[in-house]
């Protein structure tokens, strides 16, 4: 392959990432998080620096996740940080969104793969399983020894669940499950898949294990989007399911799937904020280094109003998260709530990739810099956990009681 050689004076990655990464605190928030929540913050940051940013290109470029990874994220204890027991910390949810901040400022597949784990994976666990299902699945998926994922896509049902054709038929102690589920983060790499079907009580949710008769998954190829992630079709063919793998708390159908998913859009919101943090850190410090007209591009008026648009942005979502994050920890918190902050994050964070990119010409196109790598990433974000337009609509319902889904 044939490797990016400036001709100009266009500064070397390598050359303006000299100091060490503080962050983008303009209204001193860090002020407001207590000394646990900086701590467990600056221990991923420190993780992030040394071990995902050396590595992340490379798996980008080759669309692989860097699976020698699980385990450091597993030592961590990063995965389900924010629930209790079964090998959980049970830290703030606060701190929990910081460390999803961080993993994104590495990048977008690394927050996912966390995500999935912790939001779509142990907590449904934690929350509709059985005792043995917990003692089973959780302190094992904490320390990154077992993998899981989250099937609730399907090829015909995106942003409209509920229309889902996976069926699981009751035979005795087991479930027949046939059909299939779309775009599964961690489908190929997981020892267990929580799986959405309609049966004849509703829409329930099934723990499916890796080996099981009739379950197959294949990986997705040709993404330019979310690419050091496993992204997976799920296969079932009269899958047999013992009973005992039924999440008995699903009984309320997709209000418990919602649930998990509201879990999984509190982290997007936080990791956008990572992804927009690392986009202007580079493109700040570009636009002072790189020179045109015979003066540092950054001192150009159009180049200072993008700088101070990503600014104000940043720090308005960086609030929103600390709030959004008091009100989860006070258990006060609205899913329509998460769904504003998600949808505002992710839609703010990928204008910023997209204005990080402008600032840095042509150099912006090549993956030297990582501001390519989060801006496509950022078109994943805004699709899934629920689509921008989605959470709009929700948001709309919310504000006049006027469905525009019907
Ligand atoms: C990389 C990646 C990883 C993923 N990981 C997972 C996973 O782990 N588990 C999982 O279950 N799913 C996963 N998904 C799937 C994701 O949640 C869906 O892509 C998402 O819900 C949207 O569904 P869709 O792609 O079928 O789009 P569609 O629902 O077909 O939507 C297409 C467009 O139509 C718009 N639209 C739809 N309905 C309306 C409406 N009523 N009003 C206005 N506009 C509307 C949408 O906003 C969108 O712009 C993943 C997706 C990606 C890309």
């Amino acid at each position: 392959m044939v490797s990016f050689t400036p001709k100009t004076s266009v500064p070397f990655f390598a050359e303006i990432e000299m100091e060490r990464f503080t962050g983008l605190d303009y209204y001193r928030v860090d002020e407001l998080y207590t000394d646990e929540e900086r701590l467990v913050r600056n221990t991923v940051r420190d993780f992030v620096d040394a071990e995902v940013l050396p590595i992340i290109e490379a798996h980008h470029r080759q669309g692989t996740f860097p699976l020698a990874l699980i385990p450091r994220l597993g030592e961590l204890g990063v995965l389900g940080a924010n629930l209790q027991g079964y090998g959980c910390p049970g830290i703030t949810e606060v701190a929990y969104g910081l460390i999803m901040q961080e993993l994104e400022r590495g990048d977008s597949g690394l927050r996912s793969f966390a995500s999935v784990q912790g939001a779509l994976v142990m907590f449904p666990i934690r929350a509709f399983g059985t005792e043995a299902q917990k003692i089973g699945w959780l302190p094992r998926l904490a320390r990154g020894e077992k993998v899981g994922c989250f099937g609730l896509t399907e090829p015909d049902y995106g942003s409209d669940p509920g229309g889902m054709v996976t069926k699981a038929v009751r035979r005795g102690d087991h479930y027949i499950l046939n059909g299939s589920k779309l775009w599964i983060t961690n489908g190929t790499i997981s020892d267990v898949a929580v799986v959405w079907a309609r049966t004849d009580e509703g829409i329930r949710g099934f723990l499916v294990e890796k080996g099981m008769p009739g379950f197959t998954a294949r990986e997705i190829e040709g993404k330019f989007s979310l690419r050091a992630s496993v992204t997976s079709e799920l296969i079932f063919q009269d899958c047999r399911i013992p009973r005992e793998n039924l999440l008995p708390g699903t009984a309320q159908g997709l209000k418990a799937a919602f649930a998990c998913l509201n879990q999984a859009r509190y982290g997007i919101a936080w990791g956008a904020v990572g992804a927009a943090m690392t986009c202007y850190d580079v493109a700040l410090k570009y636009a002072k280094t790189r020179v045109q007209f015979g003066r540092p591009i950054a001192g150009f008026q159009l180049v200072q109003q993008k700088l101070v648009y990503m600014l104000t942005e940043i720090t308005k979502a960086q609030l929103l998260c600390l709030r959004l994050g008091q009100l989860k920890q006070a258990e006060h918190v609205h899913h329509t709530q998460v769904s504003l902050a998600k949808m505002n994050n992710v839609d703010k964070a990928r204008e910023i990739a997209r204005l990080a990119r402008e600032i840095l010409g042509a150099a912006g196109i090549v993956d030297e810099y990582p501001v390519i790598r989060h801006m496509l990433n950022l078109e994943t974000l805004y699709t899934y956990e629920g689509t921008h337009d989605i959470h709009t609509l929700v948001l709309g319902q919310d504000i006049t009681d006027l469905s525009a889904f019907a």
